[in-house]
C-alpha cells in the first residue's frame, strides 16, 4: 500500500515535469501556454514557484512519454492521468491546458487542475484531476504549500476561489493565501487551515455565486470556533482580475480598507436586499443570529450578539432570547 502511494506520488511528479517542460521548452507549450499566461499579467517566477505547465494537443503525449520512462499503466489511470475509454484504447486527460499542480502541504504533487485557453462555452473551464489514494479533494487546499510559513507568520490566512487567483494573490506580494479549488469550502479544509492560523479573512469573487458562497464559508469557519472577516470585491471581479486591472498596490489597499468583520458584512449584504420591508428586516435579524449560534465560544457571541443589537437597533434581551432558542433547538 505504501508502495503504491510511493508510485502514485512518483507518477505524478512526473507528469507535473512534462507538462512543465512542455510550457517552457515547446514551440506549441511557448506560443500557447506561455503567452497566454503572460497575458494575464503573470511573472515568470511566479509560474516556476507554482510550477505550471502545459499539456500539448497531441492524444496521448502524456501518456507515450510515461510508459517510456517506465511508468506503469495502472498508475497513470489511478491518478487519472491518463484516461481509458470501453473499448479499451487510452487518452490523456488533460490536453491542450494549462496544468495547476496541485500540491498536499508537505510539497508533493498530487493531482493537477488544467484550464482550456478556448473560450467556447461547451468545454468546461476547469478539468481537475479525480479523486485517488494520494488525492482528497475534500482535504486539500491548492496553494498551502507555498503559503503556509506566511499563514503562520501573518497568523492570517486569505482564502479565495480559483487557482489564478491564489497565484495573482501571491504575486501581488501576499503569500498568504490558498483555495479549495475543485469543490466547495470543506469542514476539512478548514481544519487544515486551523493548523496554521485561526483567522480567515474570505477573498472571494464578487458576483452571486461568490456571494453566496462567502456567506456559507463563514458559518463554516465560525463552527469551528475560527474567526472570520470578509472582502467583497466590486463589479464582480475577483482577486486576480481586480490586480490585473488595479494592479497590485491598490489591491492591497483595497483589502486594507474593506476588511469586515463577518457580522458587518452578512448585515450589509442582507440589508442590501431588504429595503425597508419590516418582515424582511426580522428574517435578517433571524439569519445573523443564526450565524452567532455557531460560534462555540459564549463570550465571543454575546460580544456579537450586542455589536448585532446596535447595527439593527434591535434590544439585545430580544437577541439573547433568540439565540437561546436557537441553541436549544439544536441541543
Ligand atoms: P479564470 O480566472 O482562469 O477564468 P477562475 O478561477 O476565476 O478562473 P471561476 O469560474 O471563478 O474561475 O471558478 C473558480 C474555481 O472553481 C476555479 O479556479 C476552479 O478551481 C473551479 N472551477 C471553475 N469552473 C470549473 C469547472 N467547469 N469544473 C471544475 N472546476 C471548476
Ligand atoms: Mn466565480
Ligand atoms: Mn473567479
Ligand atoms: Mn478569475
Amino acid at each position: 500500500e505504501a508502495d503504491k502511494r510511493e508510485s502514485l506520488y512518483i507518477t505524478s511528479t512526473f507528469a507535473a515535469k512534462f507538462f512543465e517542460n512542455n510550457l517552457w521548452n515547446t514551440d506549441e507549450g511557448r506560443s500557447i501556454g506561455l503567452s497566454y499566461f503572460k497575458e494575464r499579467g503573470f511573472r515568470e517566477d511566479t509560474l516556476k514557484k507554482f510550477e505550471i505547465g502545459y499539456s500539448p494537443e497531441e492524444w496521448t503525449a502524456l501518456h507515450d512519454a510515461a510508459i517510456a520512462e517506465g511508468h506503469k499503466p495502472e498508475f497513470l489511470e489511478e491518478t487519472g492521468l491518463v484516461i481509458k475509454n470501453d473499448k479499451g484504447s487510452v487518452y490523456d486527460r488533460f490536453r491542450t491546458r494549462v496544468i495547476f499542480p496541485i500540491h498536499n502541504f508537505t510539497g508533493r504533487i498530487i493531482g493537477f487542475g488544467g484550464r482550456t485557453l478556448k473560450s467556447d462555452k461547451k468545454i468546461p473551464k476547469y478539468v481537475n484531476s479525480p479523486e485517488s489514494e494520494i488525492y482528497h479533494k475534500s482535504k486539500v487546499l491548492y496553494g498551502l504549500y507555498h503559503a503556509k510559513k506566511a499563514i503562520r507568520d501573518r497568523d492570517n490566512c486569505f482564502l479565495v476561489e480559483g487557482y489564478a487567483d491564489v497565484m495573482a494573490v501571491h504575486q501581488a506580494g501576499v503569500e498568504n493565501v490558498v483555495a479549495s479549488s475543485g469543490t466547495s469550502l470543506t469542514t476539512e479544509q478548514i481544519k487544515l487551515i486551523g493548523r496554521f492560523t485561526k483567522n480567515v479573512t474570505i477573498l472571494y469573487d464578487g458576483d452571486a455565486a461568490g456571494i453566496k458562497a462567502s456567506l456559507r464559508g463563514l458559518d463554516m469557519i465560525l463552527e469551528e470556533g475560527m474567526n472570520v472577516k470578509v472582502v467583497l470585491f466590486p463589479d464582480g471581479h475577483d482577486p486576480d482580475s481586480y490586480i490585473q486591472q488595479h494592479g497590485a498596490s491598490e489591491f492591497k489597499t483595497h483589502i486594507e480598507l474593506k476588511t469586515k468583520d463577518f457580522i458587518f458584512y452578512k448585515t450589509e449584504i442582507l440589508l442590501q436586499d431588504a429595503g425597508n420591508d419590516p418582515i424582511k428586516k426580522a428574517g435578517i435579524i433571524r439569519d445573523i443570529i443564526e450565524s452567532i449560534a455557531k460560534i462555540p465560544d459564549a463570550i465571543k457571541a454575546s460580544v456579537y450578539l450586542r455589536e448585532c443589537s446596535g447595527l439593527l437597533q434591535m434590544e439585545e434581551q430580544i437577541l439573547i432570547a433568540e439565540l437561546n432558542k436557537i441553541r436549544l433547538s439544536k441541543s
